[in-house]
């Protein structure tokens, strides 16, 4: 498991840090939460779960599976610089549309 908080929508409540000091700290000076574990133990499954139910804004999110993860990441590739550019070339190729009409 492992588990990430949005900063942008942290309300610096400290919440999570009472809750789980060792899994959740407020960095300085804003006060923002921050995760400082990659992953989080077993043991703390449970614990992190009701941190992220009792975040007042709901501003943890909790990534139940590291395996689904990096599964789900190579499926779904972040587009190739180049894609943009392959499209034009489609485009000029076929100016009219897919049937090539004009
Ligand atoms: S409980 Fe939520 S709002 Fe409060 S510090 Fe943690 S992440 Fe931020």
């Amino acid at each position: 498991m492992r588990v990430v908080v949005d900063q942008d929508l942290c309300g610096t409540t400290g919440q999570c840090v009472l809750t789980l000091p060792g899994t959740f700290r407020q960095r300085e000076p804003d006060g923002v939460a921050e995760v400082c574990v990659a992953t989080v133990p077993q043991a703390l499954h449970a614990a992190v779960r009701l941190a992220a139910s009792q975040c007042p804004v709901a501003a943890i999110r909790v990534i139940e599976s590291d395996a689904g993860d990096h599964e789900r990441a190579s499926a779904d590739p972040a587009p190739s610089p180049a894609e943009p550019e392959r499209h034009a070339a489609n485009d000029q190729r076929n100016p009219g549309g897919h049937d090539g009409t004009v």
